[in-house]
């Protein structure tokens, strides 16, 4: 099957070039996709600004709002072929997966209920003029996504930039894209007119830098490493576009001596493994006072123990990592870690009957990480959690903050004022206190600071990225 979705049909790769798409569960090829390159970047562009120029530049926003709201039924709809699709293309367990689709459901209801709510300002001026203040689509968006959560990336990206009436071009990741292209299907029944949503497969050196690049691009939004981050960030100054950066995290769990340790233990091992620990937003820190640090590290031991890590069918906490090259380098932590002489407190099993070729790894729990240690202060991506003790909250807050990055933390303490103290001194684009959302819901904000990017996207805050602003000054007698 083609898997490019140009101007409202499937089509082939100029090329006839395709990729393999493996399935991490054996490291065996499983089907293909179309290799997309700058030559369908033009078309996919082309075809959105047709859009623009065409039906969907016509639409009310009220129209627009009731076709997301469609798609978001026929995501409920199909949720069970696109769950088991996503487990396949990613590895994760499929009650992960159906909560997935669950929430990509719920980005196009949201935003379509969103899409006709978004009001403009007047504003008091010189006798004689009427000023306003409206919004307005950027125009033409190009949306790049990676491979952790393809499903739910395709709502977060691409249900705002919709509903605010922008006609997008999408370049999945390479390593997971097949319920995006499912997606696809689903948005052409849905009503979307021909060429406001495109999507085009492909490698990101190819494809993507092409999209980003494209001078026909008025806006981009990357989620992804913070390496490529820096090349989008280059790619699209050139051409003065604006773009939204959601990269990776180092974000900590911070421990008081007076927190509900039970209630903790569960949630902070969940952000950690769920999804293997390919989670931008992971808890891959736990920062512990220091009078409780042996006790508390004993009962995260305890159920770190009981991880267990298997195949998408199989009733595992979580499953393999996504491709060969991720595999190998999350298990170069795991081994540097251990011929350098830190403590493993606990770690994961394999479930029995995994096939062969698979890219599975244990889940670690290290302890007494030096604050300078790899471990410590680079993203790991995997199931690996860091123990670090710290001795008040003044040095809670330096060992918190001391990370390039700045995504999320959690914050674990009864103690209201110190709740208010470390929300305030975190750096950090969310912070959770005796939770941890790993995201949160739709509603929510959600974004980086420092190497974590910036621009946010879910939540109202995603209709305000992606549009901008006209002031119209109308002079009357
Ligand atoms: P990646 O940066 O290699 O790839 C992400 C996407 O960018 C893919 O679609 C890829 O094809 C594309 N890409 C690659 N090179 C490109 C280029 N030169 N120009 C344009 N596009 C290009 O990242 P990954 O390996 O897919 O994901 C892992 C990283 O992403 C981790 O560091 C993780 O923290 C981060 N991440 C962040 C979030 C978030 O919300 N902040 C979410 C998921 C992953």
């Amino acid at each position: 099957m083609a898997t490019l979705l140009i101007d409202g049909r499937w089509t082939a790769s100029q090329s006839g070039q395709t990729i393999d798409v493996i399935n991490p569960c054996n490291g065996e090829p499983f089907t293909k996709i179309d290799r997309g390159n700058a030559a369908d970047i033009d078309l996919a562009v082309a075809a959105a600004q047709r859009a623009l120029d065409g039906a969907w530049g016509k639409m009310t926003a009220a129209e627009r709002g009731r076709i997301l709201m469609r798609f978001g039924d026929l995501i409920i709809k199909n949720a069970e072929e696109l769950a088991q699709i996503e487990a396949r293309d990613t590895g994760k367990p499929i009650t992960v997966a159906r909560n997935d689709v669950t929430a990509v459901a719920r980005y196009f209801e949201f935003y379509g209920g969103a899409a006709d709510k978004v009001h403009g300002q007047t504003i008091p001026y010189l006798n004689g003029y009427n000023v306003s203040v409206v919004r307005v689509p950027h125009g033409i968006t190009a949306h790049i996504i990676p491979w952790n959560y393809p499903a739910q990336m395709f709502g977060r990206t691409l249900a705002p930039a919709l509903a605010m009436g922008n006609a997008c071009v999408l370049k999945p990741s390479e390593d997971a894209c097949l319920s995006a292209l499912k997606l696809g299907e689903l948005a052409i029944e849905a009503g979307f007119p021909p060429g406001a949503l495109n999507i085009v497969t492909g490698y990101g050196h190819e494809a993507g830098a092409a999209l980003t690049a494209h001078p026909g691009i008025n806006f981009a939004t990357f989620t992804g490493s913070p390496e490529v981050g820096v090349m989008v960030q280059e790619a699209t100054a050139k051409n003065h576009v604006p773009c939204v950066l959601e990269l990776g995290g180092k974000s900590p769990q911070v421990v008081f001596n007076d927190a509900d340790l039970e209630k903790a233990v569960p949630v902070i091992v969940k952000a950690i493994v769920q999804n293997a620990g390919q989670t931008c937003s992971a808890g891959s820190r736990l920062l512990v006072q220091q009078d409780i640090y042996e006790k508390f590290t004993r009962m995260v031991a305890e159920a770190f123990n009981k991880v267990r890590v298997g195949a998408p069918e199989m009733d595992c906490d979580c499953g393999p990592i996504v491709n060969a090259k991720q595999h190998k380098r999350v298990s170069s932590f795991i081994e540097e870690a251990k011929a350098s002489g830190v403590p493993v407190l606990a770690e994961g099993s394999l479930a029995a009957g995994l096939s062969d070729g698979g890219y599975y790894v244990k889940p670690v729990l290290f302890g007494s990480v030096p604050r300078d240690h790899r471990l410590a202060c680079q993203e790991v991506f995997g199931p690996v959690l860091s123990a670090m003790s710290f001795t008040d909250e003044e040095d809670a807050v330096r060992l918190a903050n001391a990370t390039e990055y700045g995504l999320a933390a959690g914050v674990w303490t009864e103690n209201g004022g110190r709740q208010s103290r470390m929300a305030k001194r975190l750096q950090s684009g969310q912070v959770f206190i005796n939770c941890y959302g790993a995201g949160g819901g739709v509603e929510l904000p959600f974004g980086g600071v420092k190497k974590s990017g910036h621009g946010r996207e879910k939540g109202f805050l995603a209709l305000e990225e992606m549009s901008t602003t006209k002031t119209i000054v109308q002079f009357h007698d």
